[in-house]
């Protein structure tokens, strides 16, 4: 991921007393990589790294800051500046309701956060209302009409009264915005916010139904939802849609997810278009006013977490492998004990399975973290905890009686003890098949 990328960039300059010019050629063109690689446009990346390489070069060394802590400065004010400076509130109509039209690709999260922005607006005092404009998918009407509910927000939709979705569906999107802005005059709402339909790919008429309606309720604002895991798509579509729709806006959605940070840095530089929300999950108030100097921070602390998790993976293969390496040239068996304490590192390690699955990047390890069953972890820990230490050292001993004893010591089924020798039995081979040849494995004790 980006963080990563750049933590380990800033990593090496760490302790430096002065940089050279080789010092910061090799940590531009490290930044650079890690930027492609996060699915940053290439125009961004030159001109982001152009800005750090001219400021790194002309930085007086400061009393307070090493000359790499002063990199990471320089990298933070140039990731707020492409991500847009300072927060753009939204902006509101002098008179009437304000108009909020969104638009964006289907499944980009225009409704979700339909939803999430109405929420927000009423809780500031507004009284808004949802339009309901995307006549394109049969169930689309309903899905804004659950979201509004859930939000408390009434949802304005073409044909009351008629319940069949397929039936709705023939109303004509831009009338329907129209008379809804009427509407919404009539019954004095403050806030329209208008959700219309997307396309999974650009596309010719629908843009042409965007921008109809745009002309149709003359917003305050266009928002323009994107899907901040798009990658490289990120700015092809961003361009379709400033042509076809002149956005105001820019909405991230999905900033929860598995994004490479590439779609964030790119639409705004590209564009121009500030970058107003973030949504980052399905529930209604997973969504944020997005702050260029909180997204830059969180990219660069990111990073910081992610130093701290590499140094304890550092430390566990290190100790560890050293560890196995030792008892395998020695002809050692691979023990229960052993496997127990694989388990009890991997589990130190599950603690941070929530905050491993908003850090994008982390391979291997990250995917058996994720698939860490903590509850499973627990068991066998009481289990192997359960037996004596000659059962722990000869797993062949495990008889019948012992492990009816066991069970009954852990407060688990024989089968339970079962599956988790069964479970070890594979660790060990594994063990072996290493020890035979190879390197070590990255978590043995993961099987089954
Ligand atoms: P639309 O086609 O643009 O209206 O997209 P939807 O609002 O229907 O969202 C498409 C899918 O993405 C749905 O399954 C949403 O629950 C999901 N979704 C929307 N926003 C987010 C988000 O910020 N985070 C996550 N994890 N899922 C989201
Ligand atoms: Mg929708």
């Amino acid at each position: 991921s980006l963080s990563d990328r750049l933590t380990a960039t800033f990593r090496t300059l760490r302790g430096k007393g002065r940089l050279t010019e080789a010092d910061i050629d090799g940590t531009v063109a490290e930044i650079r990589r890690a930027l492609l690689d996060a699915d940053v446009a290439l125009p961004v990346v030159t001109t982001f790294t152009d800005r750090i390489r001219a400021r790194a070069v002309g930085a007086e060394v400061s009393g307070a800051l090493n000359p790499g802590q002063q990199v990471v400065k320089i990298v933070h004010e140039e990731l707020v500046e492409i991500l847009g400076g300072s927060a753009r509130p939204l902006s509101f109509a002098k008179s009437g309701p304000t108009v909020i039209m969104l638009a964006g690709l289907q499944g980009a999260g225009k409704t979700t956060f339909a939803g999430k922005l109405a929420h927000h607006l009423k809780s500031q005092g507004h009284t808004p209302i949802l339009v309901a404009a995307d006549l394109q998918r049969p169930n689309a009407v309903t899905q804004l009409e659950v979201v509004g509910e859930r939000a408390g927000v009434p949802v304005y939709a073409p044909e009351r009264g008629v319940t069949r979705d397929d039936e709705r569906s023939k109303g004509d999107p831009v009338k329907v915005a129209k008379n809804a802005i009427k509407e919404a005059v009539k019954r004095q709402h403050s806030v329209v916010i208008v959700d219309t339909a997307g396309r999974l790919g650009v596309d010719a008429e629908l843009m042409k139904q965007a921008g109809d309606i745009r002309k149709a309720v003359d917003p305050d604002e266009v928002l323009f939802v994107i899907d901040s895991m798009i990658g490289q798509d990120a700015v092809a579509t961003a361009q379709a849609f400033q042509q076809g729709v002149a956005m105001t806006g820019v909405v991230l959605t999905k900033l929860d997810g598995d994004a490479r940070g590439g779609a964030a840095l790119s639409v705004r530089e590209i564009t121009g278009v500030p970058i107003l929300f973030a949504s980052t999950g399905e529930k209604l108030d997973e969504f944020e006013v997005f702050h260029p100097e909180r997204m830059a921070s969180r990219i660069l602390d990111m990073g910081d977490i992610l130093t701290l998790i590499e140094q304890a993976e550092q430390k566990f293969d290190q100790v560890e492998a050293a560890r196995m390496a030792d008892k395998m040239a020695k002809g050692e068996d691979f023990t229960l004990t052993d496997f127990l304490s694989q388990m009890q590192q991997l589990k130190n390690m599950g603690s941070m399975k929530k905050m491993l699955t908003m850090l994008p990047g982390m391979g291997q390890a990250r995917e058996q973290i994720e698939n860490l069953d903590e509850r499973e972890l627990t068991r066998t820990e009481a289990i192997i905890q359960s037996m004596t230490p000659y059962e722990r050292d000869n797993p062949k001993a495990l008889n019948g009686s012992r492990r009816l004893r066991i069970a009954s010591g852990s407060g688990t089924t024989v089968a339970q003890i079962n599956s988790l020798v069964k479970r070890f039995e594979d660790a060990q081979r594994m063990m072996k098949a290493m020890a035979g040849g190879g390197g070590m494995p990255a978590m043995p004790g993961m099987g089954g």
